[in-house]
């Protein structure tokens, strides 16, 4: 029998078209010269420590039985337990948890968080299923995955179409099959069950935070900077509305529906204030608008893409003109387009760095659950805001270190850490 190199990967790794598991897998590439003598661990970051695929089935409310693909992938525990959004999407492929688990691995390291990397997901379109069902789906989802997560072991959040009254569903399920309250087994809970103060705003707050640093370093003075932001929700809403306190012009704001334009900035309380999700930014005429190519192109000091992945491609990269982009989103910048801005000189706070706020926040979460004493809000931001400061501030010094992007740099610390962590365990047995 043949016996698999060190550097074969196992066979449902390495079909021909790996997804976003591929573009992983490049930046681990990319970090790898890096790494110094830990880089004979850097195979551990290319596959997950564990991936459990499950069989959901559920009975509906007319009386069928209906099964869906749930994932629960734990990319790496090195550090401590598994962390990790759940992901209730049509789309759902193991490719994208197990890229989505490896991302959580490096932003919990990058921003030094004392968690691992985990990520979940089943293959459902919510919006076909009414409550009862999706409670039902989550139930059982919770109780097939049971077995591996934990508070000490694996801590699923909330991610796409999951919210807190999902978490609550997932923490009322696993006391009940393990007959006991354990509220850290998941975060991202209702105040009302554990959940922490801060925690709906702290993805924005630490947008804001990680670009009050940048802009320092780059010259800007946010007083009257131009600020352009793509996704009116929680991430790109709550950002705009803090640039907007600290004297920025928020000149520019888009959802799904368009976009909002106004030279002398947005009155964005106002606009905020009245937005309907549903009927979108376009529908509250607040300004006006702007095609999807004017929106990239805008002059600014400051680029937000807080909506989507995958929306600064190879077809717009060469137009945009700011100074710094700090990705709110997940993934927004393909990895062609990140060397565009390089080349361009626009400095990229990527979204390791510039959306761990919502992990941090989750952690402390967690840490509140364990001693069952919770923090004032104040507490929690001047923590958060400490910890996303040390982290764009240690990232930007490895970054002058190697003369290497920002991404680069968090993934160099990042890595650094996990494999450090790797190297002092050892190997079992
Ligand atoms: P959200 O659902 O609250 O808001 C998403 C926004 O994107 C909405 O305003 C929507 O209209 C807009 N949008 C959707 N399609 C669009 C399109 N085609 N063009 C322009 N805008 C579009 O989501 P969110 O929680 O703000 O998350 C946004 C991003 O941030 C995602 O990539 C998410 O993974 C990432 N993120 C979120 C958190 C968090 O704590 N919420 C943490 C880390 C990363």
């Amino acid at each position: 029998m043949n016996q698999p190199t060190q550097h074969e990967l196992p066979s449902y790794l390495n079909p021909n078209d790996l997804g976003p598991w591929g573009i992983y897998l490049e930046q681990v590439e990319r970090v790898a010269p890096y790494l110094g003598k830990l880089g004979k661990w850097v195979e551990t970051l290319k596959r997950p420590k564990r991936i459990l695929t499950v069989d959901v089935p559920v009975e509906l409310d007319n009386g069928t039985i209906a099964h869906f693909e749930g994932y629960r992938v734990q990319h790496n525990m090195a550090r401590g337990p598994g962390k990790g959004g759940v992901r209730y999407h049509q789309d759902v492929t193991l490719s994208e948890v197990m890229a989505l688990s490896a991302w959580m691995s490096v932003k919990c390291a990058a921003v030094n968080v004392p968690f691992g990397g985990a990520k979940g997901g089943i293959r459902i379109d919510p919006r076909k299923y009414s409550q009862k069902e999706l409670e039902r789906v989550t139930r059982r989802y919770i109780t097939e995955i049971g077995m591996i997560i934990g508070p000490d072991k694996d801590i699923p959040a909330p991610d796409v179409n999951t919210n807190a009254q999902i978490m609550a569903w997932m923490v009322d399920t696993y006391a009940m099959n393990t007959g006991q309250l354990a509220t850290g087994v998941v975060t991202g809970k209702p105040l009302s069950l554990g959940g922490s103060l801060g925690r709906v705003e702290a993805t924005g707050r630490g947008v804001f935070t990680v670009g009050v640093e940048a802009a320092r370093d780059a010259g800007i003075d946010l007083n009257g900077a131009r600020v352009v932001v793509q996704g009116c929700g929680n991430v790109g809403g709550i950002a705009a509305k803090l640039f907007h306190e600290a004297g920025a012009k928020v000149i520019a704001m888009q959802d799904h529906s368009g976009t909002i334009y106004n030279a002398s900035g947005l009155d964005v309380p106002a606009l905020l204030g009245s937005y309907e999700p549903q009927q979108g930014i376009v529908s509250t005429k607040a300004g006006d608008t702007l095609s999807a190519e004017e929106f990239w192109a805008l002059e600014c000091e400051i680029l937000i893409p807080a909506a989507l992945e995958n929306q600064i491609t190879v077809k717009n990269a060469d137009s945009i003109r700011a100074k710094i982009v700090i990705e709110g989103a997940n993934g927004p910048t393909t990895p062609e387009a990140d060397d565009i801005l390089s080349s361009k000189g626009i400095m990229v706070i990527p979204d390791v760095i510039a959306n761990a706020g919502g992990v941090t926040v989750s952690y402390f979460e967690w840490a509140q659950n364990f001693s069952s004493y919770f923090w004032e809000e104040d507490l929690i931001n001047d923590r958060l805001g400490r910890m996303m400061r040390d982290a764009y501030q240690s990232t930007a010094t490895v970054a002058k270190q190697h003369n290497v992007t920002l991404r680069t740099a968090a993934f160099i610390s990042a890595c650094t850490r996990i494999l450090e962590a790797r190297e002092l365990r050892g190997l079992y047995p």
